[in-house]
């Protein structure tokens, strides 16, 4: 994987455009166990991301990615956008500039504990953790089959949140109304999952 100025920009286009694409699918989970607005919340920041990218991708990595997490928490409002945007920023203040195979394992784990610290929850609350904790467990067992398996446990994930019962965010209000449908958090962290897979794969 190169990271030069172009391949921090297909980085971020990747994930900007893979957001903003599924949008309404967003919006169409958040209407069913939320307040329908998870679609146009990750849209408003990513589009901006995207008006961002030129210059977020002529700074180094780390810088870019905090620069993501600012502007995430800046747009994307809702319970999502601060929790999104801890996780970039705690992206960018972990990682180094130029990040060997073993630096992502780490600083996804400090990203995922400030996640869960910002939004007092972790896994198995019907939130984006169902996608990202695994997502991190698989990643640090390491083995065969990186990056591209991440991309499976992901959806895989994400899936595993519709029998779920919501006890964090919006969902949580509905108790055992919120079975049977997927968390939008977690559908909209397995796109992003995606898109960083197709970057590091190089297909992006
Ligand atoms: P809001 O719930 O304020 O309308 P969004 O609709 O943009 O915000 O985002 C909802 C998503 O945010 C949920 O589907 C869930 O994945 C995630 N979420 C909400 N609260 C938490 C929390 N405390 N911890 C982790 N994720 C959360
Ligand atoms: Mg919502």
């Amino acid at each position: 994987m190169t990271n030069d100025a172009a391949a921090r920009g297909r980085l971020i286009r990747a994930m900007a455009e893979r957001l903003i694409a599924h949008a309404e699918e967003l919006t169409a989970l958040d209407q069913a166990i939320g307040d329908g607005d998870h679609g146009l919340n990750m849209k408003r920041g990513f589009e901006t991301v995207l008006a961002q990218a030129d210059t977020l991708a002529e700074q180094p990595l780390p810088e870019a990615l905090s620069g993501i997490g600012k502007t995430l928490v800046m747009r994307v409002g809702g319970a999502s956008g601060p929790l999104y945007g801890t996780l970039f920023l705690t992206l960018g203040k972990t990682l180094p500039a130029e990040p060997s195979a073993a630096d992502w394992p780490s600083a996804l784990d400090a990203a995922v504990a400030a996640v869960k610290a910002r939004g007092k929850s972790d896994a198995g609350q019907k939130t984006m953790l169902d996608v990202l904790v695994p997502v991190l467990e698989d990643l640090k067992r390491g083995g065969d089959g990186l990056p591209g398996r991440l991309a499976t446990v992901a959806h895989a994930a994400a899936e595993a949140t519709v029998p779920m019962r919501a006890v964090r965010g919006r969902a949580s209000f509905l108790g055992e109304r919120s079975v049977g449908h997927m968390d939008p958090g977690a559908r909209s962290s397995a796109l992003l999952v995606d898109a960083v897979v197709a970057w590091l794969e190089e297909k992006a």
